[in-house]
């Protein structure tokens, strides 16, 4: 069974200077756990010891009160994983710990090194011995053999020598590190807690452990965090800003506010300009839960229609479940949405939803809809039409798979059986973000990578599966 959506990556929290480190991490990770609920895992460290703890699954499975006491410390790195590189398995369980010349170290990373396959088979070829295939390992390799005097000149060298997306946090025995790639692809923010600093991929996160957002780590800023205070390092030279666009529109909590932008209100916006863009004579205006029912607000209030609960989504559905032996038709779509047929049936029915990937998840909800009686069935998507994968750390499915790539608007919506489908454009997207276009990225809408893609495709496993959304 799949949930048809582009899934995100991996979230990364970092704590310096608390002495409840370790609790603080797994509250962070909790606040992240849309990010990646597949695995996750907290590193802390007394200043000598470095303690470990990861698992399979989600965060509140995996630690339990015994755990977090061990890991002690009063510095601490976490991070939560849907694979994007790598296999599924513990052993690409992250933060990584490892041993080197210079003392102990502890990495995780948010996002997809691109040249990671390369450059792994070139410390192979120089006798380098991997235990994971995880491409955060590759880092780590290239920090050992790195010359430089301190832990942040040896990191700067070693990021020189990758292509691709990351946000990273590093830690050592005295320094916690944040380090985002010269395009800011991912996000990572920075926050303070009473003396106590704080490094996460979204601002959700500070208000669940009581810390004040400061700002944002810039495309190609090293933030150095140690006993002296914080600094920042700039090792790239020519550092572009290409913010990952899909972060406004789906992955991203609500609630965060990434690059300046809050995050639901640039979902309503999509959905206002959406209105003006695409309007149709219709009675309700009805979200696909969650991550539609902020556009679908905003689409509704432009318009003057109502907005209406037509599909309830059931937030329970867990990894695993024991499918009926007599198939029931759309049994996957059904288990996580119904349609509420007292507000649906004889009305004309705008449908609002974040995306089309494959297709088949909307063709499902659509004829959904029309059981319940909808007399019309109008889609209206708050992204423009998803054409070309994602390599910055996405799990996509292939170009081949996605339906925009094979087919026009006409022929998607005639497929979906859908009276009317509409795009956002590239134009209302950016208005309602309120950046330029110039400063994100948008590949998997235009098919213009900001960091070249060579060779093979670096893997990014199709893991799809139902997993617990925000709104
Ligand atoms: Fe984000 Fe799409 Fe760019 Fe990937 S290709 S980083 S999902 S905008």
């Amino acid at each position: 069974m799949t949930d048809d959506h582009f899934h995100d990556e991996c979230g990364v929290f970092g704590v310096f200077n608390h002495p409840e480190a370790a609790n603080l991490a797994y509250l962070g990770l909790y606040a992240l756990q849309h990010r990646g609920q597949e695995s996750a895992g907290i590193v802390c460290t007394d200043g000598r010891n470095f303690n470990s703890h990861r698992g399979m699954g989600l965060v509140a499975d995996i630690f339990q009160k015994s755990d977090i006491e061990r890991l002690g410390g009063h510095n601490s790195i976490g991070h939560v994983r849907y694979s994007t590189s790598g296999d599924s398995d513990l052993r690409n369980c992250q933060p990584f710990t490892f041993e080197y010349a210079h003392g102990g170290i502890a990495m995780c990373h948010n996002g997809n090194i691109v040249n990671a396959g390369e450059l792994r088979k070139a410390l192979e070829a120089q006798g380098a011995i991997f235990q994971s295939t995880s491409d955060t390992e590759v880092l780590i390799h290239l920090v050992a053999r790195s010359v430089g005097d301190s832990a942040e000149t040896r990191l700067a060298e070693a990021i020189h020598k990758l292509a691709g997306a990351f946000s990273l946090l590093v830690q050592t025995e005295t320094r916690l590190i944040g380090v985002r790639d010269p395009h800011g692809i991912r996000p990572l923010v920075l926050g303070k807690q009473g003396d106590s600093w704080v490094l996460s991929s979204e601002t959700c996160s500070f208000d669940l452990v009581g810390a004040e957002f400061v700002r944002d780590v810039e495309p190609g800023e090293m933030v150095v965090i140690d006993e002296d205070g914080i600094r920042s390092i700039y090792p790239f030279a020519n550092p572009t800003p290409k913010f990952c666009v899909f972060e406004y529109v789906y992955f991203a909590r609500p609630d965060s506010t990434l690059e300046g932008i809050n995050i639901y209100q640039a979902r309503h916006r999509i959905g206002e300009e959406l209105a003006k863009e695409s309007p149709v004579e219709a009675d309700v205006v009805v979200p696909v839960p969650d991550s539609g029912t902020p556009p679908a607000m905003g689409y509704a209030e432009a318009s003057g229609t109502p907005f209406q609960m037509g599909l309830i989504r059931n937030h329970y559905v867990g990894r695993t479940f024991i499918e009926p032996q007599q198939s029931i038709r759309h049994f996957g779509v059904k288990l996580k949405l119904n349609a509420n047929r007292a507000v649906i049936a004889g009305k004309r029915v705008v449908l609002v939803d974040d995306s089309i990937v494959r297709g088949t998840t909307s063709r499902k909800i659509v004829e959904m809809v029309r059981k319940a009686g909808a007399k019309e069935v109008h889609m209206r998507i708050s992204s423009p039409p998803t054409k070309h994968s994602c390599y910055y750390g996405i799990d996509t499915p292939d170009a081949e798979e996605l339906m925009a790539n094979k087919m026009t608007v006409e022929e998607m919506c005639k497929v979906i059986g859908a009276d009317s489908l509409a795009f956002v454009s590239f134009d209302g997207m950016y208005r309602a973000v309120g950046k330029p276009r110039s400063v994100h990225c948008d590949a998997c809408f235009s098919g213009e990578y900001p960091v070249a893609i060579e060779g093979p495709r670096s893997p990014q496993l199709s893991l799809l599966h139902f997993s617990s959304r925000r709104q």
